[in-house]
């Protein structure tokens, strides 16, 4: 995998599980259950400055005596140092320097792999002191930070990400040229292979090699009406064998993987399963690398219709959706080819809408027109002026919007200006970024 893996490592109550809530935020932590991993560890995505990376909790250890706790640790961190590409050894300011942080530091020293030695209960400056008796554990100047405040964890993240083997930053251009490449992703067992067999078709392939991406990682072109489309990652997809076994985890990575390097994000579901929380996590994240997304509901024949159905299927997709309700949902069957080439349709749709540049004076022609209708709610008493808006980047699109009160915008009134631009200008299933700019 590309991704690096960063692993948190540290004895019991340093702070490991709350510096891995910070960092991860509001995204949900996959545990990984397979048999053979001594016990649950905690994964999850994380993401700075738009380098992502993984990072592992090695957190829980085994109740028990203090004897068996510490050999607990002490093999949490031989696995980790196995898949770790950093480590961050954790220790604490408030309890001082330990005799078994001495005794985890000989055994990290021993790995030779990258460490940061963090001191974590730093939340104050008055504490920043106690942090510099950890200089003697050999590892250079310890970084202070508050997992429970955030108090310099910014400067953390920015150390972790100069340590890590340099990986590209997630582009947002598209690395393909002129193709339209798509990434297929969603839930083992949806029809990925089945909609891309469909697609590609034995006598159409034509198998490229990418440098520089996941060794296994075989893109295939097709053409459609005389233009060609990419499917990223077909590798793993058309050599079943290798995604039955993957876990969870392991085809999520490959996932975001194949997003990153794709214009357009079909995602897969199941209609006799609908939106899963997975689902919604992998979505969240094509979104978040502006990627145009689909939404396929595939399996669509097993399904008893009347004439209601894709209505009310759709409904309640579009409620789970929230804020992205703007993405395009397809109701197809990989099996039967039903509506497989409308997918490919509006793929491009979206490839195209993504690319679009909006001529300044038609924008603000209409910004005009929706403040007018509906005006930024002042703030402290103060008038919240939006006074123009253009476009400063499209292929993925990002409006920058000039106001005298840029920190005045609030989500709500951010959603309301999304809504309104969306109505009038399109942009079908592509994410929109708006920034408000002081003026
Ligand atoms: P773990 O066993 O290493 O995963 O540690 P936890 O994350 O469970 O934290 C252990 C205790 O330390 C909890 O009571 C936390 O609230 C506390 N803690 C974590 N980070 C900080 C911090 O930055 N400052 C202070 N004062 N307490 C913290
Ligand atoms: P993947 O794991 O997402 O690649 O899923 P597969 O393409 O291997 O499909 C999993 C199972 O669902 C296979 O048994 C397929 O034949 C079946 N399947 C895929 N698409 C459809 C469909 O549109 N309708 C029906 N009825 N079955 C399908």
């Amino acid at each position: 995998m590309n991704i690096p893996v960063v692993a948190i490592v540290g004895r019991p109550n340093v702070g490991k599980s709350t510096l891995f809530n910070r960092l991860v935020g509001g995204r949900a932590a996959i545990v990984d259950n397979r048999p053979g991993v001594t016990r649950d560890r905690k994964h999850a995505l994380a993401e700075w400055t738009g380098h992502p990376f993984t990072l592992v909790d090695t957190g829980g250890y085994l109740p028990g005596s203090d004897d068996k706790i510490e050999r607990a640790v002490v093999r949490q961190i031989q696995e980790a140092i196995h898949e770790a590409d950093l480590i961050v050894f954790l220790v604490d300011a408030k309890t001082g320097l330990t005799e078994f942080d001495r005794e985890l530091s000989v055994e990290l020293k021993k790995s030779g792999r990258p460490v940061l030695l963090t001191v974590n209960k730093v939340d104050s400056d008055a504490r920043e002191l106690n942090a510099l008796e950890f200089f003697e554990l050999g590892f250079g100047d310890p970084m202070p930070v508050s997992a429970e405040s955030g108090r310099n964890v910014g400067d953390f993240l920015d150390k972790v990400i100069e340590l890590l083997p340099a990986t590209a930053a997630i582009t947002t251009d598209n690395p393909n040229g002129k193709l339209i490449s798509l990434a297929i992703v969603g839930r083992p067992n949806v029809g990925k292979s089945s909609l891309v067999n469909a697609l590609l078709g034995e006598e159409k392939v034509i198998v490229t090699d990418i440098p520089g991406t996941t060794r296994d990682a075989i893109d295939s072109k097709f053409k459609y009406y005389s233009e060609e489309f990419l499917i990223v990652d077909t590798a793993g997809l058309r050599r079943k064998s290798k995604v039955r076994d993957a876990v969870e985890y392991y085809s999520t990575l490959r996932s975001l993987e194949s997003i990153k390097r794709c214009d357009v994000t079909i995602l897969m579901v199941d209609a006799m399963v609908g939106m899963e929380t997975q689902d919604m996590r992998i979505l969240g994240e094509a979104v978040r690398m502006n990627k145009g997304v689909i939404i396929t509901v595939n399996k669509w024949d097993l399904v008893e219709k009347d004439s209601n159905t894709a209505r009310a299927h759709e409904l309640q997709i579009r409620e789970t959706l929230k804020n992205n309700d703007y993405l395009p949902i397809v109701f197809i069957s990989a099996l039967t080819k039903q509506r497989i080439y409308k997918v490919v349709e509006i793929a491009r749709a979206v490839a195209e809408e993504r690319k679009r540049t909006l001529k300044t004076s038609e924008l603000n022609d209409y910004l005009a027109e929706a403040t007018s209708r509906y005006a930024p709610p002042s703030m402290d008493q103060r008038e919240v002026k939006i006074k123009y808006c253009t476009q400063v980047k499209s292929n993925p699109p990002v409006i920058a919007f000039f106001t005298n009160a840029p920190d005045s915008i609030k989500p709500h009134y951010r959603a309301y200006l999304e809504k309104q631009f969306r109505q009038r200008f399109g942009f079908l299933g592509v994410p929109l970024t708006m920034v408000f700019r002081k003026k």
